[in-house]
Formats: C-alpha cells, structure tokens, sequence
C-alpha cells in the first residue's frame, strides 16, 4: 500500500505526457546530501536538485527550520519555551508558539488514542531515570510514586481557540523526545518542498520522511530497524514515497542495574523504562504520526500495539520481539 502512496507523482505525469521513459528536466537532477546534528542525533538530508547552489540553499532552510524546533522545544536549555512553559504558575493559561501548540495538540490526540501510554507529561520521571542512567542507583518505588503526581497527560489542558497551554498540577515537566524528531522531519520536508525540491528525503535516526521519489524511481528505498542484530537477520527494506516510517524501542539508549535492562522509554503507568526487548517499526503518511505511535506502541506491546496501528487509516506496523538469541516478527494487517 505505501509503495503505491501518490502514484501520479510529477515524473509519472511527466513520463506519460512525454511517452517517454525520462525529461530532461529530471534528468538534469542530481542527488545531493547533507548532515547536522540537531536534537542530539544527526540529520541527514538527501535531495535531487538541478545544481549544488540550490541544493545547498534548501538544506540550509531545512536545517534552520529544524535547530529552530530544536531550539524552541529542547529540555536542556532552561531558556527554551517549553521550559518556560513548565516554570508559569500552576494553572494559569499560557499563550504558546503556533508550532508548539500544534505540537502539543498531536501529542495529546496519540496519549488519548494509547489510553496514556504516550504521555509528554512524562518529563519528571525521564529525568529521574537520565539520573539513574548516570548513577546506576534504580529509583525507589516512593520516589517515582511522587514524580508520577506530576505525570498524566489528562493534567495538561489545551486550549484550541486561544491557542494556550494550562499546566494542572505543580511539577509538571513536559518531554517531546518521543515526538519532536518526526515533527521536525515533516517540517523540514515541507521547507524543501516549498524551495521547489520536492525529490528530498529526511532522516533523524530513528524517524524518516520522504517526499517525491528519486528521478526516475518510484519510491526511496529505506532500511529500517536493527533486525540484523545478534540474529544475523538482514534490515527490512522498504519502498516510501510521500512517507515516512519511525522505528523505537529496544534502545540504544537503556540502563542495565541488576542484570535487568530498563529502556530510555518509559511506562506511564509504571514510572519505569521499558524491560520488554520490543523494536516496533511505523509506517505512515507523517513522520509525527509514525515517531509518536512507535513510542506509543512500544509501551503498549505487541497485541495492543497492533491493534491500535490498525485502528488508524495510514498506519501500518512491524513488532520484533527479542527473547535471548531469538527474535519473533508480528505485523499489522496492512501491508505496504
Ligand atoms: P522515541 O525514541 O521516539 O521512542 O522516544 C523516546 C523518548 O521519548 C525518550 O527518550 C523520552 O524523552 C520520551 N519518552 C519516554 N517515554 C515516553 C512515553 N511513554 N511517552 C512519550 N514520550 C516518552
Ligand atoms: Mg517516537
């Protein structure tokens, strides 16, 4: 289904018009790619445009955008307007950014459609565990029942009309490391896209989108996933265009104490990281959609999971369970 995403792409029109099996326009196309890092991962940026000037004129805008997101959205600098969002009195209304509102709102659509398990509230109780990750002392059971009084994500109201943020209980800290990667890839497929690069492909480890195919083709070809982990299994190879796919869990960022493996991503209802070896893979139409429900999907497990990826129109799934030397797949009903 997804290799069929906008078939009648602008070479597909092109070829048929012309009878003829490329232009010159596309031909005259090259590919290009450039990297940063940004939101502690590196960016890379693939594109076709007709000279480097244009190329490097694009992905400058389509950094930009991103280190403005980053800016805007980071916990590490107090300064940022979602840390000055957490420091308002409790309670009171405050007026935010249009993307953060946006932000904000697509989060709180993925935590209501999980039943929780996606929660950007969950910033307290993932700084407790960066802690943790540092010291190698598990947090005691009093200790993450009092961060989780500032966990829920019912606790954060949003308001659509005046376009403000209430947060409802003290403490609260929000976390978009499980969402703002995808968002920023979205927005910086739509900066190329708006510089008359639509043939462009953006990717910030885990989570990719991608526009137009490459001249010529009909899809980015995409490899997803650590499957050829200890297993020895060859990285899924998948054909996207106007897509884009997000894979999480079974971290590259965990914490071993005891011989147990705790996940940078955490149970809500719990308070603690993940131990369950779950990598899930989406693939969607948003790079948001797909970064947030693998997040999502990786606290709910395979069967709750997949049931909630198939609840959704555009949203298809691949689950690897690992268990010792083994790994077993399960996959959504839809294919692509
Ligand atoms: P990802 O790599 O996209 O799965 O996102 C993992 C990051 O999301 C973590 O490093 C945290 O910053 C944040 N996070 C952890 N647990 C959750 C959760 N249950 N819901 C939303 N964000 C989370
Ligand atoms: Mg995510």
């Amino acid at each position: 289904m997804f290799g069929h995403f906008g078939v009648l792409t602008l070479l597909g029109v092109m070829t048929w018009l012309s009878g003829c099996c490329s232009t010159p326009l596309t031909q005259s196309l090259q590919r290009f790619e450039f990297k940063q890092p940004h939101m502690g991962t590196l960016f890379t940026i693939t594109l076709y445009a007709p000279d480097e000037v244009r190329a490097r004129n694009g992905a400058d805008a389509a950094f930009a955008k991103i280190a403005a997101l980053d800016r805007m959205m980071t916990d590490y600098d107090p300064e940022s307007e979602l840390m000055q969002l957490s420091r308002k009195p409790v309670g009171d209304p405050v007026t935010v950014s249009d993307e953060l509102f946006d932000i904000l709102q697509q989060s709180q659509r993925v935590a209501e459609l999980s039943d929780g398990a996606f929660d950007v509230t969950i910033g307290p109780v993932v700084r407790q565990w960066r802690r943790t990750r540092r010291t190698g002392i598990l947090p005691a059971p009093e200790a993450l029942a009092r961060l989780r009084s500032a966990v829920g994500w019912q606790k954060l109201k949003l308001d659509p009309r005046n376009k403000t943020v209430t947060l409802t209980v003290p403490e609260m800290q929000l976390d978009l490391g499980g969402i703002a990667k995808g968002y920023a890839a979205d927005q910086a497929l739509a900066v190329l896209k708006g510089q008359g690069l639509p043939r462009a492909l953006v990717a910030a480890s885990g989570d990719i989108a991608v526009g137009e195919p490459p001249p010529g083709k009909r899809n980015w070809r995409v490899a997803v996933g650590k499957l050829d982990g200890k297993d020895g299994q060859p990285a899924r190879i998948l054909f996207l265009n106007h897509a884009a796919v997000s894979t999480s869990g079974d971290a590259e960022q965990f914490v071993e104490i005891g011989g147990q493996r705790y996940s940078h991503i955490i149970d809500p209802r719990t308070g603690v990281g993940l131990t369950e070896r779950l990598q899930v893979t989406v693939i969607g139409r948003r790079a948001t959609d797909t970064d947030a429900f693998a997040t999502a999907t990786s606290v709910l497990g395979v069967e709750r999971g997949v049931a909630l990826l198939e609840s959704q129109p555009d949203l298809a799934g691949i689950f690897v369970r690992k268990n010792g030397g083994d790994s077993k797949i399960f996959r959504t009903k839809r294919s692509y």
